[in-house]
């Protein structure tokens, strides 16, 4: 088969994520028929070096020989079971780990499919924890120019206009206070001080807060410093504000640690993990919380105080069998020193676009760096032509507006981080 083949029979039947569909009466379609490691191969031998993750789940390279096979073994076994009522093993192994290896005081794990439905399970679960406890506070409050996903609650919490003006209409009302301006810790303290002031205000309307630990992703990975998360989970306790912690992107040591919040030392109310859980393989997430809040939906039936929230693949085997497989891997493999080796690396790759003209910061945390570019309008699209750059020298780069940023999979070599980063080098001088 060849890339136009499949990528003909796809324009006529498939509508793409996130793609205005008429771009690809220019744009070339990738259709991609395997991968291993970091590198994608399309029908006709093109590699292209996945600097993203494939949408940031990626953790230790594609059909990892390792996680393949405990899905394998998995499926022999058991591939799904309804959750209610009944269990089985690789739930309740994660379940165990997941406990152990997150911040202390997250003892309970509820699980969903995919980041945003796990974000519509926190922010319920909030709500419904303080009308358990006879009080109604239905307003959330999130960070300026945040994320959280796309289905209506979670877009109701994020702030970034390109997802959710459209759609501003059908949304739940919420309050945004600022976001740290930069990643310095005057900056933490000054957002913070905002947030304070609106809880003196509203904490009787305000069930939680939601934000991204350190990093706001599709917010144009703005970064700012862990003090913030001191200094809200402070506030929150003072006000009897929940603290929910969306570490769908963060998690799983994007950021030099496991999760993002022990760079804080604060332990949230609620984590909200996804992406990075199944090591990129199949969709699952899961929200932790205390065994306080469990307890205030814990009573006899009549008193109608339970969760009654479900999704079908809730619990999913193959998928929970994929997420151990990986927590195997972070075990075994030293990752998260491995990862400190590598960002230094890329640390020091990145000093050079300092000097470029276009260029208005370079930052970075962790295994998430990223190039801010200045002196374009959006009608420039600039961040589609180094997108197409990129492709064309095997580097699958994806801009978001006037950031490149990278977020490669752990597994990457200091060859192919050379290979990654020079290429997006060229791409931003050649604009
Ligand atoms: N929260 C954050 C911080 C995210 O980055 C994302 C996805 N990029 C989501 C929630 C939504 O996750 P999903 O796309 O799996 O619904």
């Amino acid at each position: 088969m060849k890339n136009s083949e499949l990528k003909n029979r796809d324009l006529d039947v498939l509508w793409h994520p996130c793609t205005q569909m008429k771009d690809h009466e220019t744009l070339p379609l990738i259709p991609i028929k395997k991968a291993h490691g970091v590198y994608l191969e399309d029908f006709e031998g093109n590699r292209y070096i996945d600097a993203i993750s494939s949408w940031w789940v990626n953790m230790f390279g594609h059909t990892n020989t390792y996680i393949n096979k405990k899905i394998k073994e998995q499926l022999d076994t058991l591939e799904h079971v309804i959750l209610a009522g009944f269990t089985h093993e690789q739930v309740v192994t994660l379940s165990e780990r997941l406990v152990k290896l997150t911040p202390e005081g997250l003892d309970k794990c509820f699980y969903s499919d995919n980041g945003s439905s796990a974000v519509e399970v926190a922010l319920k679960m909030s709500y419904h924890a303080h009308l358990n406890d006879g009080v109604k506070k239905s307003l959330f409050v999130s960070l300026t120019n945040s994320y959280h996903g796309e289905t209506i609650g979670a877009l109701s919490v994020g702030d970034v206009e390109l997802y959710k003006d459209t759609y501003e209409p059908l949304l739940i009302k919420t309050v945004q206070t600022p976001v740290p301006a930069d990643m310095s810790k005057e900056a933490a303290q000054v957002a913070a001080l905002e947030f304070e002031k609106l809880a003196q205000k509203r904490a009787s309307e305000i069930s939680a807060i939601i934000l991204e630990p350190l990093i706001q992703g599709a917010g144009y990975m703005h970064m700012y410093h862990p003090h913030f998360l001191t200094l809200v989970r402070e506030i929150c306790t003072q006000y009897n504000i929940h603290f929910i912690a969306d570490e769908v992107m963060v998690g799983f040591g994007r950021t030099g640690e496991l999760f993002a919040c022990e760079k804080a030392k604060v332990s949230p109310d609620f984590l909200i993990l996804s992406k990075g859980l199944t090591g990129g393989y199949l969709p699952l997430s899961v929200v932790l919380t205390s065994n306080e809040i469990y307890m205030k939906f814990y009573c006899d039936y009549n008193e109608h105080k339970a969760f009654l929230h479900s999704h079908s693949y809730t619990g999913n085997a193959l998928a929970c069998a994929a997420a151990n497989a990986t927590l195997d891997i972070f075990e075994n493999d030293n990752v998260i020193e491995k990862n400190r080796e590598l960002s230094k690396y890329i640390a020091k790759k990145l000093k050079k676009f300092e000097n470029l003209e276009n260029v208005a910061e370079v930052r970075q945390t962790g295994m998430v760096a990223a190039v801010e570019l200045k002196g374009y309008k959006s009608e420039d699209r600039i961040g589609l032509k180094v997108y197409q750059y990129g492709l064309d020298r095997g580097v699958l780069l994806r801009p978001l507006g006037h950031i490149v940023y990278f977020m490669p999979p752990y597994i990457m070599t200091t060859q192919e981080c050379d290979t990654m980063i020079d290429t997006a080098y060229e791409a931003i001088k050649a604009l």
